[in-house]
């Protein structure tokens, strides 16, 4: 055989191959699997904020696209995540009206009624004034929330070292340093309506379980 015609030929079987490998089925659970495949004693579990528990996109919309600085600008600069006057308003008004999730509330109701310990690990920035740990209570029912602020570090050295058996997040970067601080990493799905477009091109991908219907 003509050998261009064989490299022709391999590489037809190669791009066959390529585009015939299934990808692995995303493994979805509800919140009753989760519960029953939990260890009998209490654990500790972690949660994400953005995107997790809450539907925080309105002040993350406002902080983003807003135009009431000075000539029209946006009024936290070119960079409003780098902005502390941003995380100053986001953590200490904004949260008024972030919405809580339906999945996050079934969760946390889940880890409450087994006497397990939640600490919420989010990336945001700290801030002076903050209303979050109000917003946490009032709406998953918690007295005295523990919140960690990475303040945009990695967060898995905050998840090994709050002990965290179980972390859940929203974005892929979530899942890897979960995996990463050796917990066990399970997805709650972004609503569409969120305008946090990063981090989320791998859903299922970490052979995380991914919580169903979870984008409310
Ligand atoms: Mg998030």
């Amino acid at each position: 055989m003509n050998r261009h015609i064989r490299a022709a030929l391999v590489l037809v079987l190669m791009v066959t191959v390529t585009a015939c490998s299934p990808r692995p089925a995303v493994r979805y659970v509800t919140v009753s699997e989760i519960k029953a495949s939990l260890p009998a004693t209490p654990v500790i579990a972690g949660f994400d904020i953005d995107d997790t528990v809450l539907f925080s996109t309105p002040g993350f919309y406002y902080g983003l696209a807003n135009l009431d600085g000075p000539d029209g600008k946006n009024k936290y600069g070119s960079n409003p995540l780098g902005s502390k006057s941003f995380w100053n308003d986001m953590n200490g008004q904004f949260d008024n009206f972030s919405l809580p999730k339906a999945s996050g509330r079934a969760l946390i109701e889940m880890h409450s009624s087994r006497g397990d310990k939640i600490v919420f690990i989010t990336a945001r920035d700290s801030s002076q004034v903050s209303i979050l740990p109000k917003i946490l209570a009032q709406s998953f029912m918690l007295s005295n929330p523990a919140i960690v602020f990475t303040c945009n570090a990695p967060k898995k050295d905050f998840i090994a070292a709050a002990h965290v058996v179980i972390y859940y997040g929203d974005a892929d970067s979530d899942m890897d340093q979960a995996i990463k601080a050796s917990a066990r990493p399970v997805r709650v799905k972004r609503s569409p309506l969120s305008n946090n477009k990063t981090s989320y091109v791998n859903v299922g991908g970490f052979g995380e379980d991914v919580l169903i219907d979870s984008e409310n």
